[in-house]
């Protein structure tokens, strides 16, 4: 059993997902009355790890009623064919514009070759399945769902994709926040605090949205927000500041490079270095700046790892995002 795996209060557990290494994408079961709604479903590959997990807790695939990805992209709903093929009784639920791509997933396999290539695709990813649409609940917003009396409630929270949902559990007072809430390891704890910081991968980023996005969860007045990237995490105000403060600067970082390179069109930037390498040297300056200022994370073996993805696909998402709005 994977050493991340955690069981938090209130019948939630919370099962590494392995997705491509340990420690980077969650996937969240939520216990009621013998029955589990699995919140985020990682990969195919990750499917056995929560068959461990339901088995050492007396459960089985047939105790599932729902699997609930936040969004289509691969590392929250990539799991959610072979989940559903898995789980004979289980229904879908998914944002409306997400629900397409769940029933046909052909443009999100190509959609997602286009941005990690073929060879990556099928070691993250595996096969994807296709979802019968009769098994498939479209959650617009202020959808509730009525869980075995326990009240779950959907928010629509476009920003990082318009086809994001987060979910608002009552009972415990907590969201699950898929990446609308960013980014935030454990192993990146610094003397003040968890760095967070958003999460601007292709191909919505929206940084006004996202920024209201924030705000329409923190009035709900969570106590925990169950990051998908990675845990419980407490939402104070530092962290809800530093967070919105990520947001602005990564977009910020992103205008200053469009300026720099329409001024140097042709000249030093074009040959040596692409826009995305350019904004991903920003963030990754800004983060590191961040991490020094939060008093230094020891030891940065998890960092120098990590972070080099992240700021990747981060880069990618906000370069993405200027040709759109040019
Ligand atoms: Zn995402």
């Amino acid at each position: 059993m994977n050493r991340n795996n955690k069981n938090y209060q209130y019948g939630i557990t919370m099962v590494d997902a392995e997705y491509a290494q340990e420690g980077i994408a969650s996937i969240y079961l939520l216990e009621q009355d013998g029955q589990v709604a699995i919140i985020e479903t990682g990969t195919t590959h990750s499917v056995p790890y929560v068959e461990e997990v339901l088995q050492s807790k007396g459960l089985s695939f047939d105790d599932v009623a729902y699997v609930i990805p936040t969004h289509v992209h691969l590392d929250h709903a990539g799991g959610a064919g072979e989940f559903m093929h898995r789980c004979k009784n289980a229904k879908l639920i998914i944002h409306p514009f997400g629900a397409a791509h769940m029933i046909d997933p052909s443009k999100l396999i190509a959609g997602t070759i286009a941005v990690y290539g073929e060879k990556l695709f099928k070691k993250f990813y595996g096969e994807i399945r296709p979802i019968n649409a009769a098994r498939v609940i479209e959650a617009p917003g202020f959808f509730k769902l009525d869980f075995n009396g326990r009240e779950l409630q959907f928010f629509d929270t476009p920003g990082h994709a318009r086809h994001h949902f987060c979910v608002y559990d009552k009972q415990s007072k907590s969201i699950f926040t898929g990446d609308t809430f960013g980014i935030g390891y454990p192993q990146l704890t610094t003397q003040q605090g968890r760095l967070i910081f958003a999460a601007t991968t292709p191909v919505q980023f929206d940084p006004g949205s996202l920024l209201q996005s924030i705000d329409c969860l923190m009035s709900l007045k969570p106590e925990t927000m169950y990051l998908t990237h990675f845990g419980a995490i407490t939402p104070s105000d530092d962290i809800v500041k530093q967070l919105k403060r990520s947001v602005r600067k990564f977009a910020n970082i992103a205008l200053d490079a469009q300026d720099v390179f329409n001024k140097n069109s042709g000249s030093i930037y074009s040959n040596s270095e692409s826009r995305v390498d350019y904004i991903q040297q920003k963030l990754k300056d800004y983060l590191l700046d961040t991490i020094e200022e939060m008093g230094a994370i020891e030891p940065r073996e998890f960092y120098e790892k990590n972070i080099n993805f992240d700021t990747k696909l981060n880069a990618q998402g906000l370069d993405f995002w200027l040709s759109k709005s040019t």
